[in-house]
């Protein structure tokens, strides 16, 4: 089945009472046994709910792994996934790597005992130089936030492979419908459901998808273990959204690519940041193992910091917030938002300046997000 397909159908139906076409929210904590030794299958929310394994199942099978967990949020799918690492190992991480990770590897994961080399992994020979017989892991963010640059991800699982280090790819920005790192050879992949996969802004939430059984079942172990699992409504709210993914990212990155063109020929505007534009620098890389290029851009505006603040606060279609992939528009401005508590060094190595702005593409039309823009470049109100 194709992957609309198995979005709208895979896991659902889990009403054989009633058979309703929606599957049901089992708010329950506990699920009563038939005897001492006998039970439904389902014992207690934390480690099993038919509600989240409906969820759990879209999921794998979307992204083409053996087994999904889905977490409270991003970050707690991104500390299981992290989890499977004991102290001393050490793990090669991009230097873009999304604010919260960061943080997490820098602030709490080191104080465990765990080794991190922040590389730019653009250069695969920065990657060959990182990647060592120590290295247990190796993490990928693609495209990077805000700066959408891609890595790429065959080569970088062949150095890891030649270490049998573990990869893992944060596939938040793209979502499996646009980017399936398992066919690369990836061998777990991770999501922020709160974004695309969701992608109504209604919830936080995250995933961990593996591509083997042995992988699989330790998530599963550990997500039991930490407590790290979603709540059933709110499984039941990422399940009724993922099932629209496909028209959203076709129709959101369809604008996206319009606005990036609009921007790219504006003259207030120094430069956009979007692999679908020729003049990104992994434009081709991004065409061979993407299947779209999202609805995510940034761009530089030529008049410097008060510019970009003012493009920010004069459009009106596009909500100041961080966060992205809903069906409405974001702006946001990097440097004061989602990447504030990065150094003034940290945001110049990756190249994010006081002329950067960031926008997520939602389901407006894009005559109107493209008026609204064009207003906000031009000084005017609309
Ligand atoms: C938002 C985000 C996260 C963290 O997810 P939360 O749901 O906010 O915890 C991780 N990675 C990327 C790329 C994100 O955009």
């Amino acid at each position: 089945m194709k992957f609309e397909t198995r979005a709208v159908h895979t896991g659902v139906h889990k009403d054989q009472q009633y058979n309703s076409v929606i599957t049901p929210i089992y708010p329950t904590s506990t699920f009563y046994w038939d005897d001492l030794e006998k039970n439904s299958g389902y014992d207690y929310t934390r480690s099993g709910n038919p509600t989240r394994d409906a969820l759990n199942e879209n999921l794998a099978s979307l992204e083409g792994g053996v087994g999904c967990v889905t977490t409270s949020t991003g970050m707690s799918a991104i500390h299981c996934a992290l989890s499977i690492f004991d102290p001393g190992d050490h793990v090669v991480v991009p230097t873009d790597v999304y604010g919260g990770t960061f943080r997490l590897l820098t602030q709490f994961l080191t104080r465990k005992g765990l080794k991190f080399s922040f590389i730019d992994m653009t250069d695969l020979d920065a990657v060959r130089a990182a990647v060592g017989p120590e290295t247990k892991g190796v993490w990928i963010e693609t495209p990077s936030n805000p700066m959408m640059k891609v890595i790429d991800l065959q080569a970088v699982v062949d150095i890891a492979k030649q270490h049998n280090a573990i990869t893992i790819c944060d596939n938040t920005f793209l979502s499996p419908y646009l980017q399936r790192p398992f066919d690369f050879g990836v061998d777990v992949v991770m999501h922020s459901t709160t974004k695309y996969i969701n992608g109504h802004s209604d919830v936080v939430g995250g995933a961990v998808i593996c591509r083997e059984q042995e992988l699989a079942d330790r998530m599963a172990w550990l997500t039991n273990a930490l407590g790290l699992a979603c709540s059933p409504f709110d499984a039941w709210l990422v399940l009724r959204g993922v099932k629209t993914l496909a028209v959203r990212m076709e129709a959101q990155q369809a604008s996206a690519g319009k606005i990036a063109r609009f921007l790219e020929n504006h003259a207030a505007v120094e430069k956009v940041y979007y692999p679908g534009l020729e003049s990104h620098p992994q434009h081709e890389l991004a065409r061979r193992q993407q299947s779209g290029f999202g609805a995510m851009l940034s761009f530089d505006v030529k008049a410097g910091r008060p510019m970009a603040e003012r493009v920010c606060i004069a459009t009106k279609l596009f909500d100041i917030g961080v966060s992205l992939g809903g069906v409405e528009s974001l702006i946001s401005f990097p440097i004061t938002m989602s990447h504030a508590a990065m150094s003034p060094e940290g945001r110049a190595a990756a190249g994010i300046t006081e002329k950067t702005v960031r926008i997520s593409v939602g389901l407006e039309h894009v005559a109107d997000l493209i008026a609204d823009l064009s207003n906000a470049l031009d000084g005017k109100s609309s």
